[in-house]
């Protein structure tokens, strides 16, 4: 199947006489015959479900389309995309381990490795995604278990190299995660370039209505974790939490990661989705080709106005030909980045203020990547207690101005910007 096919029949198949959409199975608890029946699923003999917050059938059904999409093997829905990104990492690395991270990241990572996984005592060191290949040679460590970038860097839209990272991660024996959730599937699949685990919050394009808050673990099924045994012992080594099983040798290279991660990680932190919002997030998903391509479209539309606009300042979109990541965007997306542009406002911080009053079809909200188009102004709002040096200092322009185009008609948005910049 097609990508476009696969984000409507991938992961439920009805079969004769049941229902045509994903049914919800919004129960917390499956009822068995024999204790011996129950016992061998949690002995992980058996495949079945006996308690939500391990595995359901619905949020089961959009995790399969979701690994289908990514071209993986195993895939779990997670209660958000924090969570997800989270898991991804801890189910391989613990206390006294270290990670290689771009800088480039959601904030969100950012604060949840720097901050609070370090409590956990996980050592970060942050590499500038277009650093040379020397500075990032030198951040590997003999303790050193994964490398963490974003395809398209939320919110300063950099392109990670893939391919580049996945080479050098490889070559210390790791694996590369990569947070697809600005591309999508659709617009780019970081399996085919080398990444191991793929991560989303699905909050943003694969939901896409603002609908429910969500995240996703997809594994490639590639990396071969017996063959650094000593590296993830939590992988090759029996998990005596959970009857002496070696997730490596029972489930193989293609069904590991996420075994652990499910009977693990779910087991004790409990981030689990919710029947009803993967419900959800399939509807999204189901037109999510069409959304991402119209996204594109627009915004692609929408910066070409804003380069020519005398108000602005200046625009980031991968997508504009001048644009420092244009070329590595046509190797890794060529049928489009994502609906999200930043620019800024000529006159800074008070102008930027002044603009977004204007506004009436745009909406003002700390989201992105969703149906409708909405801005933000991260130096009044989310940043508003740094000064405009301190913004500065950590890559948030005070002018800058993030823009998430939607996918109403792109003549309406680009009217409404229009009208909003005639006040600055
Ligand atoms: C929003 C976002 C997250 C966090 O996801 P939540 O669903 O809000 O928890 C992680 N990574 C990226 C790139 C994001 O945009």
């Amino acid at each position: 199947m097609k990508k476009e096919t696969k984000c409507i029949h991938s992961g439920y198949q009805p079969k004769n006489g049941e229902s045509r959409m994903i049914p919800i199975i919004q129960s917390t608890t499956f009822k068995y015959d024999t204790s011996e029946d129950m016992g061998k699923l949690f002995d992980l003999e058996a495949e079945g479900y006996f308690y939500t917050r391990l595995q359901n059938p619905t949020t089961d059904y959009v995790a399969k389309k979701i690994a289908d999409l990514e071209g993986g093997t195993a895939a779990m829905l997670t209660s958000s995309g924090q969570a997800a990104n989270f898991f991804s990492i801890f189910n391989i690395a613990q206390a006294g381990d270290h990670v290689v991270a771009s800088s480039s990241i959601y904030g969100g990572s950012f604060n949840l490795f720097n901050v609070t996984m370090r409590k956990m005592g996980i050592e970060f060191t942050f590499v500038d995604p277009d650093c040379s290949d020397e500075e990032l040679e030198k951040a590997f460590k003999p303790n050193t278990k994964a490398v963490f970038g974003e395809t398209i860097a939320n919110p300063a839209l950099i392109v990670f190299d893939i391919e580049r990272f996945a080479n050098v991660a490889h070559k210390h024996g790791v694996p590369l995660i990569v947070d697809n959730t600005f591309a999508t599937p659709i617009n780019c699949r970081p399996f085919e370039w080398g990444a191991d685990i793929v991560t989303h919050s699905t909050t943003k394009y694969l939901d896409g209505h603002d609908a429910t808050v969500g995240g996703c673990i997809v594994d490639s099924g590639k990396f071969d974790w017996m063959a650094h045994k000593n590296k993830f012992p939590g992988l090759t080594t029996p998990d005596e939490s959970y009857h002496g099983i070696t997730y490596a040798t029972k489930f193989g290279k293609e069904g590991a990661f996420i075994t652990k991660a499910t009977a693990q990680l779910m087991r004790d932190f409990g981030a689990t989705a919710a029947p009803m919002n993967a419900y959800l997030l399939n509807l999204g998903i189901e037109s999510l080709a069409v959304r991402v391509e119209r996204h594109c479209q627009n915004a692609q539309k929408v910066a070409e106005f804003l380069e020519k606009n005398d108000k602005v300042a200046w625009v980031n979109y991968p997508g504009l030909k001048g644009n420092k990541y244009y070329e590595r965007a046509q190797k890794y997306m060529p049928n489009g980045t994502c609906g999200v542009i930043s620019f800024g406002i000529k006159g800074g911080r008070k102008k930027a203020e002044e603009f977004m009053k204007h506004l009436n079809v745009v909406m003002i909200a700390t989201h992105v990547a969703d149906a409708r188009t909405c801005i933000l102004h991260p130096a009044s709002s989310t940043h508003r207690q740094l000064t405009d040096e301190e913004l500065i200092k950590g890559g948030v322009a005070p002018d800058l101005v993030r823009l998430s185009v939607g996918i109403e008609n792109v003549e309406d948005i680009i009217e409404d910007v229009k009208g909003a910049l005639s006040y600055v």
